[in-house]
């Protein structure tokens, strides 16, 4: 299986020290390269694993984490104590490093040589002790990290360390991340407001606005023939009503969001970003809400938020990037309505038109109808419903005042209860855990969003890194969640996050 991120590095740090003589130590680097190449061959490992000279002393410790900080290839740091590596050593490196690190808690050998085990082997295998000097300076220091214990070659050890690899490179990806916003947020909504100065700091991402006549003027500036080629593959690709094709009285309808797409695209591109915002408050000359042209461009993998809601996209783009190459998407979504019959309630969520096709493998219709919000002409938009899957996870991000708060459910997609012929809009119908009144209550505590991410690709534990390595709160409810529990943690997090950002 091809590498999700081929072009990204993990640097694996081996630690040890001059102590033991020359053959020992040329043991620790031929056996800790097999270890980082195990990794590097297992399934799923979606970054390349890269080993290094083995590590002996403080300068050159401080000197490998300052070259990973200068590397913007590298995604993060695994390190590994195959033998005892006086911490204070590491002191200046962990001091030093801003990449993502995870702590590999592991050894050469699975089974202990019981008949042979002599004191080389002993002096030679002493992670159990070596991994806990350092992680204890590790956490002196407060250093975030994410620690997997395990011998590299069992599936769980390489799917958490992959997982890892995930989150690290959704940090990576909104600290490379431009956002575009088209107009301001929905006037009067709250939830969609944020301080964008600490979003730069905490995430990285630049969120900027432009004016909608300069999106109006690119796609005053879309010539016929990309527009035609464009539509050729709609016609290729989708269901199209019979009303919207080529020779049919709306087809002009269909070619006018074929001509947003395009110049959504160049303008994004121009300006460098990977994520954007719409306003349909704020639409200036465009003569439809954006629908079937934000679909695919998030297909294509941009971050999307509606109303101005630059947060979501955001979290879409990282779910993006931490998603890549696994069965499954990620799209804006917005909890809409309920069927609340009991013991079998689920939620209905949708949007106006954006939802992001990655989320179903049946081919959807590319329709057109009325909107009733925005004044404006028709738009197009598919029309599909998401797949089924266990283990999806919704997650979305508000701005707290004094911190941002990730707030995540895990939730079971399921075919609708019955079909849905007079939606006009994709849509995705969910059991959220552990149940339906448990987790409403408790995002509702949590002060959720209604925008969310709804992302079938990456999992909640990719999440649940990248907020560790952003140090932002998150918020998980799923099958273990209880009411007084999820309460508490609330209470909890406020005070552990107000102490935690110091003065
Ligand atoms: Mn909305």
């Amino acid at each position: 299986m091809s590498k999700a991120y081929a072009d990204r590095e993990i640097w694996f740090f081996t630690g040890s020290q001059e102590l033991y003589g020359p053959e020992t130590l040329e043991q620790v680097a031929q056996q800790s390269q097999e270890v980082a190449a195990t990794l590097d061959a297992a399934d799923g490992v979606p970054a390349k694993i890269v080993w290094k000279p083995v590590l002996k002393d403080s300068a050159s410790i401080r000197r490998a984490m300052l070259d990973a900080n200068a590397d913007d290839n590298v995604l993060g740091v695994i390190t590994w104590m195959h033998t005892f590596s006086p911490a204070k050593m590491w002191i200046a490196g962990l001091d030093a490093l801003r990449k993502p690190l995870l702590h590999l808690h592991t050894q050469a050998n699975v089974e202990l040589p019981w008949d042979s085990i002599d004191f080389d082997f002993m002096n030679l295998n002493q992670a159990a002790h070596g991994d806990r000097e350092y992680a204890y300076i590790a956490a002196r220091l407060g250093v975030s990290r994410t620690t997997v214990v395990g011998h590299v070659s069992n599936p769980v050890v390489q799917r958490r360390v992959a997982t890892w690899i995930r989150g690290a490179a959704g940090w990576a990806a909104t600290h490379e991340l431009k956002l575009a916003r088209f107009g301001d947020n929905m006037r009067n909504v709250a939830v969609t407001e944020g301080d964008k100065t600490e979003a730069e700091l905490r995430f990285g991402v630049s969120v900027n606005t432009w004016g909608v006549n300069d999106l109006v003027a690119a796609v005053d500036a879309v010539a016929e023939s990309d527009i035609d080629a464009l539509v050729a593959e709609y016609e290729e690709l989708y269901d199209v009503v019979p009303e919207l094709r080529r020779g049919a009285d709306r087809h002009e309808s269909l070619r006018y969001a074929a001509r947003q797409e395009i110049a959504l695209e160049t303008f994004l591109t121009s300006v460098g970003a990977m994520a954007f915002t719409t306003n349909f408050e704020d639409l200036g000359d465009l003569r439809q809400l954006p629908g079937l042209a934000v679909q695919r461009l998030m297909s294509k993998g941009y971050g999307f938020g509606a109303e101005g809601d630059w947060k979501t996209a955001v979290l879409v783009r990282a779910a993006k990037v931490m998603g890549a190459g696994l069965p499954g998407g990620a799209s804006l979504m917005e909890d809409y309505t309920y069927d609340l019959t009991p013991g079998e309630e689920v939620i209905l969520g949708a949007h106006m038109l954006e939802i992001c096709p990655s989320l179903t493998t049946a081919k959807p219709r590319v329709e057109i109808h009325p909107l009733g919000i925005g004044g404006k002409e028709d738009p197009v938009r598919m029309v599909f419903d998401a797949d089924s899957i266990e283990g999806a996870v919704v997650v979305s991000l508000a701005d707290m005042r004094d911190r941002f708060r990730m707030t995540a459910n895990v939730v079971d997609i399921v075919p609708p209860t019955a079909p849905l012929p007079n939606l006009p809009v994709a849509r995705a119908v969910w059991k959220p855990r552990p149940s339906f009144d448990v987790s409403a209550e408790a995002w509702l505590t949590a002060g959720g969003a209604h925008h969310t991410v709804l992302s079938t690709a990456a999992g909640v534990e990719a999440f649940e890194v990248f907020a560790d390595i952003a140090r932002v709160e998150l918020l998980v409810i799923d099958e273990n969640t209880t009411r007084r529990g999820f309460a508490d943690q609330v209470r909890w997090n406020a005070a552990y996050h107000r102490l935690a950002q110091g003065l």
